[in-house]
């Protein structure tokens, strides 16, 4: 019954906004319509296309459209523009068009979209109709500005004036953008159809910024500001008319009443939304009102394709800014709410009224600490100087070695290679191992440092932290640099893995502030004090991975350093250069060179560290087989019994239902799968797919891996760079060939001629039947699908447990009760519901697995640090030094 009504509800809900579930629908339903005075734009909803089939798909639904609505339309028997103005028209969304419309793509996109714009405006112009590239993220605006131009310059469409772009007024790129579309018509001769929105993204524009850490919002973050662009947007078309013809798109009064005495007699029209504005446009279009041109945006699809529209408009009409909500709140004093916007923000400016804004992403955990710099990726600038900065980075070669007591041995004749993995041939520079002295040198110069920088106290060393946080941002290109060449990393991931270890350390110095600054006090009886406080253990030994060779590194020492503890770093052996340039800057940030030490080389270092009664802890990020061998060797020490902190490997699930989209589940499995290579500890394994919606999320995710752009990380185009090296290249050869032998594939994409220096594995997503067929961790870009039944959630969590590892799972399903269910029963250490399960953040998402995946604590957690202090209580007798002063100077209330 209540799937039922349910139903009915999303029905009714998709008639409100929703023209038609064909095209012909809504071009019947149109004609009510238009006897008014309305014109029509056509809007193919759907999801963004992820796969180059769902784009095909969306491209030929866009054609028919054109087609149908040309053929009602009639011919265009004018040649003059005005006319053309007049006539219905379709809206596109680009995302839909191509599975990859990002950033970075450029080239591809120039290559692949392009096309397909200019097709669909040749059929458009053909029939006599407009086509309106809507207006998306604002990380799109370049490439949608990009593709704009390329097919409104195209000479074949010399003399049209029917392609049109949406522009976002809370953008704060509007005017300018506003400027180049006017330079673009002013150099063609031709008119641009703008329609001018306020923009339909806010939240997530703010969400995006916040987690990129960005130095600002591109958006306005204030409803006023909007406005106020909105009506500076408005002025600047009518303004131009020969470039322009302004399309003012509101659902506000007081927005629409303001262009209407700002335009005059200049040419433009009004747009509303199917199913909004109703009221205000009766004021609007027909006889007896104001009279004006009024073109109505006319969503079509099918019930199944309405979902984000629907949510975006539900969003809108709930959003206590909005003006429709407003209108109808009876609380709500209409004064204010047709207050004109100018007049409102020169009031504010005048008074210098205290504004309540929004934190900036960089301030987004002030003030107990700076959130990480992140990068404007989307820039084409920012790009163009960061890869300058990086490719100067790399000039000389780099030669790394062991520094003790601030000593380095490197640049030998004797070292060793470090080569890149994308490419055999290239070299990053030299290594050189450390030597069995070298180590116990390092272990008699951190155990004598112990006792003074213990003593140097928490507010020192988490001001030494932070200056090393700013000097690794100061660093940021160089570090991005070798981290690409030296772990074969795409340079957002780069860019992420140097902004975790800032997170680290920013974090863990502020959390040891927390807990270390004072000494805690105890109730006692009268006559006794009791404190305790948390101190050093001794010298620690940082044992890191090679995936994260930034990240984990520094986070391990960082926990290590904060707390008064001396240091024995020793890198993966596949990335000691960062690792080098690390402890470098930590060094010059302030901590002292006996403090830390680096120890480049393999396993033996690790091996010669842990069985040194010496060392008092370890910190161990990396395979389980590693960690088993180090608790052994701990458990054969014959001195005290130190803690280990082991984060191992994964076998991490996904689960989907069929209440969720297989477009949000496929994005969010090839990012959690594929990012990276696949060699995030974190990274999604199996996807296990409710049956219902298996087959249809099955074929999408196939088509999205083959969009994966598999190549040289250095170049921003790049999904997919190498694995670490050949033996991780053949160990996942090797379970492919077993996986083929089952013959379950479902697509293995093909990595390009040029990748054959390096050790690249392609992407590939197998089925099975069961997630006991997986033995143990597959580290690289592999994805399992395994589909299950409804109702047997609670099979595949017993299933998923059964295994043993407990760090990451997935979960998407849009029921409550499904994600409580998983919470309550799935035995792991990170639970990410309805979004990727890579990327945790220090301080945001404590990251740590349970079971064979770790000992925890959370890294980026607040229960770390204390793994890497000791207790130390005391009690005193002040009795026992002259009497117990306090209880004998108290002030004893009357009736005592
Ligand atoms: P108002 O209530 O006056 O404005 C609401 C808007 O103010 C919000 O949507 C947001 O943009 C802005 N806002 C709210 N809170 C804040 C804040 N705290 N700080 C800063 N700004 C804030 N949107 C697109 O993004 N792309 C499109 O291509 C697009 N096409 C459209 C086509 C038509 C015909 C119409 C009518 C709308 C279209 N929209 C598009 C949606 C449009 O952006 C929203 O409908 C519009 O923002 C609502 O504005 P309003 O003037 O009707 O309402
Ligand atoms: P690994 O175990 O091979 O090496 C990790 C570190 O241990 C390296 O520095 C290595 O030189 C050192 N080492 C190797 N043998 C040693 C020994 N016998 N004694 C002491 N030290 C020794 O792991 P890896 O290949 O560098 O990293 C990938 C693994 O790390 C994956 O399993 C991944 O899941 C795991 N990982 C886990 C997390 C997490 O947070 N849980 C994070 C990142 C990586």
């Amino acid at each position: 019954m209540i799937r039922q009504a349910v139903r009915q509800a999303v029905k009714i809900l998709g008639d409100q906004f929703v023209m038609g579930r064909t095209i012909e629908d809504a071009l019947s339903r149109a004609q009510g319509y238009e006897a008014k005075g309305y014109a029509f734009s056509y809007d193919m909803l759907g999801e963004a296309a992820r796969t180059a089939i769902d784009a095909e798909r969306y491209l030929q639904r866009y054609m028919m459209a054109i087609e149908a609505v040309g053929k009602a339309a009639g011919p265009l028997d004018t040649v003059h523009a005005d006319a053309l103005f007049k006539r219905p028209g379709l809206s596109v969304k680009l995302s839909a068009l191509h599975p990859r419309f990002e950033p970075g793509k450029d080239v591809q996109l120039a290559a692949e979209l392009g096309p397909k714009l200019f097709s669909l405006a040749t059929a458009a112009e053909a029939r006599g109709l407009t086509l309106t590239v809507d207006a998306e993220e604002q990380d799109r605006l370049e490439v949608t500005l990009d593709l704009f131009a390329q097919v409104f310059t195209h000479k074949s469409l010399a003399h049209w004036n029917g392609l049109g772009i949406a522009v976002q007024a809370y953008g704060k790129r509007a005017i300018p953008v506003l400027r180049w579309l006017r330079r673009l018509a002013e150099r063609t001769g031709k008119r641009i159809p703008v329609r001018l929105v306020k923009g339909a993204y806010w939240d997530t524009e703010i969400k995006l910024a916040q987690e990129s850490g960005l130095s600002d919002y591109p958006v306005f973050t204030r409803k006023l500001n909007t406005d106020v662009s909105y009506l500076a947007c408005a002025r600047l078309l009518l303004s131009h008319p020969a470039a322009f013809f302004p399309q003012f798109a509101t659902h506000n009064a007081h927005t629409l009443a303001t262009v209407y005495v700002a335009a005059g007699p200049t040419q433009f029209e009004f747009q509303r939304l199917h199913g909004m504005g109703e009221a205000l446009y009766e004021q609007v279009v027909g006889p007896g009102t104001l009279g004006k041109a009024a073109r109505i945006y006319a969503p079509v699809g099918d019930h199944e394709d309405l979902l984000s529209y629907l949510v975006r408009r539900l969003l809108e009409n709930g959003a206590n800014t909005s003006f429709v909500n407003r209108l109808a709140d009876d609380d709500a004093p209409v004064a204010q709410i047709i207050r004109d916007p100018v007049e409102a923000a020169e009031q504010e400016r005048v008074e210098g009224a205290a504004i309540k804004l929004l934190p900036r992403p960089r301030e987004l955990y002030w003030p107990e600490r700076k959130n990480s710099v992140g990068l404007a990726l989307d820039n084409r600038f920012v790009r163009q100087e960061l890869v300058e900065e990086m490719v100067a980075a790399l000039q000389p070669s780099f030669a790394a070695g062991p520094i003790i007591g601030g000593k380095v041995s490197a640049g030998g004749i004797d070292d060793d290679l470090v080569l890149c993995p994308h490419n055999h041939m290239q070299r990053l520079g030299t290594v050189r191992e450390a030597t069995g002295e070298q180590v116990d040198t390092a272990l008699v110069q951190a155990t004598v440092a112990l006792h003074d920088w213990d003593r140097k106290g928490v507010a020192h060393r988490g001001r030494v932290l932070e200056v090393a946080a700013d000097m690794f941002e100061r660093d940021r290109s160089k570090l991005m640099a070798v981290i690409v060449r030296e772990a074969g990393k795409t340079i957002p991931d780069a860019l992420a893995d140097v902004r975790e270890a800032v997170d680290f350390l920013r974090y863990y110095a502020a959390e040891a502030r927390k807990l270390m600054s004072e000494p805690r006090s105890f109730r006692s009886p009268t006559g006794e004090t009791n404190t305790m406080e948390l101190r050093a253990r001794g010298p620690v030994a940082c044992i890191a991975p090679w995936n994260f060779p930034l990240a984990i590194f520094t986070g391990q020492i960082a926990a290590a350093l904060v707390t008064g503890n001396t240091v024995l770093a020793k890198p993966a052996e596949q990335t000691p250069i960062t690792a080098f340039l690390a402890v470098q800057i930590l060094h010059e940030a302030g901590v002292p060179t006996d403090v830390l030490h680096l120890l480049t080389g393999g396993g033996e270092v690790g091996i010669a560290l842990v069985k040194d009664t010496r060392v008092k802890g370890v910190a161990f990020t990396g395979s389980n087989e590693t960690a088993w061998s180090i608790q052994k060797m701990l458990a054969e020490r014959r001195s005290d019994i130190v803690p280990f902190i082991a984060e191992t490997g994964g076998l991490n699930a996904m689960i989907a239902d069929s209440s969720a989209l297989p477009e949000q589940i496929v994005r969010d499995a090839v990012r959690s799968a594929f990012t990276s290579a696949g060699q995030r500890c974190s990274a999604a394994r199996v996807l296990f797919v409710q049956s219902e919606i298996a087959g249809r999320t099955i074929d999408m995710l196939a088509g999205a891996v083959r969009a994966l752009e598999i190549g040289d990380p250095f170049d921003f185009a790049t999904d997919i760079g190498p694995v670490i090296d050949d033996l991780s290249q053949d160990a996942l050869e090797a379970h492919k060939l077993r996986l083929q032998r089952a013959g379950s594939e479902i697509v293995d994409a093909d990595v390009p001629e040029d990748c054959r220096t390096g050790s690249y594995v392609s992407p590939a997503v197998y089925e099975i039947q069961r997630i006991d067929l997986l033995e143990r961790e597959v580290f690289g870009p592999i994805l399992h699908v395994v589909r299950f039944e409804r109702g047997h959630i609670d099979k595949v969590v017993d299933a998923i447990n059964g295994r043993g590892f407990g760090l990451t799972l997935g979960l998407h399903s849009r029921i409550e009760s499904v994600a409580d269910y998983v919470a309550e029963h799935a035995r792991v250490g990170n639970l990410y519901v309805n979004r990727s399960q890579i990327g945790a953040v220090p301080g945001v998402q404590p990251f740590g697995g349970e079971g064979l995946s770790g000992s925890g604590p959370k890294a980026g957690g607040p229960n770390y640090l204390i793994r890497f202090t000791t207790e130390r209580t005391r009690t005193t007798d002040i009795t026992a030094t002259g009497g117990n002063v306090p209880l004998l100077v108290r002030e004893i209330p009357e009736d005592d």
